[in-house]
């Protein structure tokens, strides 16, 4: 019988192409080889990466690389590549960790983000600009309310994820750090406690990579802070099941984003429209984990049905993920160790909106790393000033959301003191 390496597999399907009997599936990132297997090993020839071995073959003797730099970022999304570019341009040796093959993809996201918080990060670039916006339209539905709200001189943007993503990487590289993709993470390093650096498997194997500082921007799903003792558990009734369709072929301003509130809408959420330009859009929802009494799936499938507009497009892509929505986790640093993005929980609770936070976190732990690196000091009571200067910056802004969220039950998110507030919350990015 053959295996395959998942750590390696790139999913090209060449395997499947040359199996004589069919015993090979690829279905979209798993690849699965049945019992029908005739051991003949073709795809083995064929597999460009020798993700396939035969049973029996011990990969355990290879010795792990060893590596040493200043600071390992985990993570290629917006926080973690701001935070190695940065990192990098203040002069230390960074390393960026990205487990999936392509930086940016899939797209976990609505892609919106407000002109303002997106200038000190990255010049405004066409190439990974889908709409640009400048009104917003939040709709109660269940009721014949509608409030219409025009932004003021401000606008925003409905990004193109899958390219922003790569070229705040590629700007990373060109500052001096270097990138590695398709290398997960899979632990620390300790020492008594204390990070030491971490260990990640990619084509090459696994590696021990020492450093001074780790920074934990693995996103939603991340690990980083718990391997280092920090409680990052989300409960249900702060996390947001998310679903979101592009759809194509539908008719809508292509400079207004749209949001939809309404108990049987999206429970404890909302429903939004983001346009993506030549009649297309993000169309999505996201429900409270803990209220929903469906997959958010299938709420998107029945809003998407009431909206006659919408129910005429077709779906090009589908996109899942959760969204924490939640008070900020008690620690952001141990020794050797900061949390930044959706890792670090520091999103807008009422909102859901985390690209900015995270850019903002990102640089700001750079900087506080290269500081404690020079005074050669990186216990958590150095890295301390991170979690201070994001309270100054962000979380006093956050936590304020997170008690609008609490203070506003499910209940109370048609009344007129919520839509105002949930106006200034999407207005402001
Ligand atoms: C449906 C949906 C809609 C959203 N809409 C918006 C919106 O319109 N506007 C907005 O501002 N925000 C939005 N968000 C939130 C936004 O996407 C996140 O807040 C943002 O991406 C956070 O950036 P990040 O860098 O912290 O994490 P991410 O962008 O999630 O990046 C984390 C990266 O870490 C990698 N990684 C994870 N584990 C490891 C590991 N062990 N080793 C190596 N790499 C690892 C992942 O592959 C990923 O690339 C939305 C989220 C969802 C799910
Ligand atoms: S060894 Fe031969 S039969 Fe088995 S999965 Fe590979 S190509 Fe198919
Ligand atoms: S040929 Fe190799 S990389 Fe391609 S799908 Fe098969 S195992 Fe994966």
């Amino acid at each position: 019988m053959i295996r395959v390496q998942v750590d390696r597999c790139g999913y090209c399907g060449a395997c499947v192409s040359v199996c004589p009997v069919g015993a090979i599936e690829l279905a979209e990132t798993h690849l699965l080889i049945s019992q029908a297997c005739v051991d003949c090993g073709l795809c083995l020839a064929a597999c460009p990466v020798g993700a396939l071995q035969a049973e029996g073959y011990a990969d355990s003797k290879r010795v792990p690389l060893r590596r040493r730099c200043d600071v390992v970022v985990v993570g290629a999304g917006p926080g973690g590549s701001v935070a190695a570019r940065e990192a990098a341009k203040l002069g230390l040796s960074v390393l960026l960790l990205e487990k999936r093959q392509e930086i940016g993809s899939p797209v976990r996201c609505a892609e919106g983000i407000a002109h303002d918080m997106l200038v000190p990060f990255i010049e405004p670039d066409p190439r990974w600009i889908s709409a640009t916006v400048t009104k917003a339209q939040i709709a109660v539905i269940g009721s014949e309310k509608t409030v219409t709200r025009q932004a003021e001189g401000g606008k925003g943007y409905i990004l193109e994820r899958r390219v922003f993503d790569r070229v705040l990487a590629e700007e990373a590289a060109q500052a001096g750090a270097q990138v590695m993709v398709k290398t997960a993470a899979t632990g620390l390093l300790l020492e008594d406690g204390v990070v030491r650096g971490v260990v990640a498997r990619g084509p090459a194997g696994s590696m021990e990579i020492e450093c001074a500082v780790v920074i934990g921007a693995d996103g939603v799903e991340s690990r980083v802070g718990s391997w280092a003792g920090l409680d990052t558990t989300l409960l249900l009734r702060d996390t947001m099941a998310c679903a979101q369709y592009l759809l194509a072929g539908i008719e809508i301003d292509p400079a207004c984003c749209y949001y939809y509130i309404g108990q049987d809408v999206a429970p404890g959420g909302y429903a939004w429209v983001f346009p993506k330009g030549e009649g297309k859009a993000n169309v999505g929802l996201g429900v409270q984990a803990d209220l929903a009494t469906d997959s958010a799936l299938n709420y998107l499938t029945r809003f998407i049905e009431s909206q006659s507009h919408l129910a005429q497009g077709s779906p090009v892509t589908l996109v899942v993920g959760g969204v924490p929505v939640a008070p900020l986790p008690s620690r952001l640093v141990a020794d050797g160790l900061m949390l930044v993005g959706d890792a670090a929980r520091q999103v807008d609770p009422l909102t859901g909106g985390g690209i900015a936070n995270a850019m903002i976190a990102g640089r700001l732990a750079a900087e506080v790393a290269a500081e404690a690196i020079a005074a050669g000091n990186v216990s958590a009571q150095a890295l301390a000033v991170y979690e201070e200067r994001w309270m100054a910056a962000r979380g006093r802004k956050m936590a304020r959301s997170y008690r609008l969220k609490e203070r506003f039950g499910p209940d109370e998110r048609t009344s007129s003191d919520f839509l105002r507030v949930f106006m200034v919350a999407v207005g402001g990015g």
